[in-house]
């Protein structure tokens, strides 16, 4: 990878983290209307659902904003190993980067992960289910 795609790709990340980062801010802004209009019940579960929409989709973010600084760390202190799968050392392919520049695996290697991941959950419910059998 030349050095002008590690500063695409670094200008990518960085967006992505200040994103993720400024979800966090925007979550307190509804605060500001209690001292404005009371809030009416037939609003009530509306807002509910808001915040468990919010609260699940943050949850997922922070899945992703350790691999975001993750993968900036990698660009900033061995950037010649940025854009390869850590599990098999290939090249990840440019389309999954552009979509996900944070991703450490290629697209062979996380299916494997996830086949693994997979045959993990079905064996502890295997051995869930042999448990009550006895
Ligand atoms: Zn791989």
């Amino acid at each position: 990878m030349d050095p002008k795609q590690q500063a695409h790709y670094r200008q990518l990340l960085t967006r992505m983290q200040y994103e993720l980062e400024n979800k966090d801010a925007i979550k307190a802004e509804p605060m500001r209307n209690d001292d404005v209009t009371p809030v009416e019940e037939d609003v009530q579960p509306y807002v509910e659902m808001e915040q468990s929409i919010a609260s699940s989709r943050n949850l997922k973010l922070a899945c992703s904003i350790d691999d975001i600084r993750h993968a900036l760390q990698v660009l900033r202190e061995s950037p010649d190993d940025y854009g390869y799968c850590e599990e098999c050392d290939e090249p990840i392919e440019e389309r999954r980067l552009e979509l996900m520049p944070y991703v450490r695996l290629c697209v062979s290697c996380q299916q494997k992960e996830e086949e693994r991941a997979a045959v993990y959950a079905a064996g502890g419910r295997k051995y869930a289910g042999d448990f009550i059998d006895e």
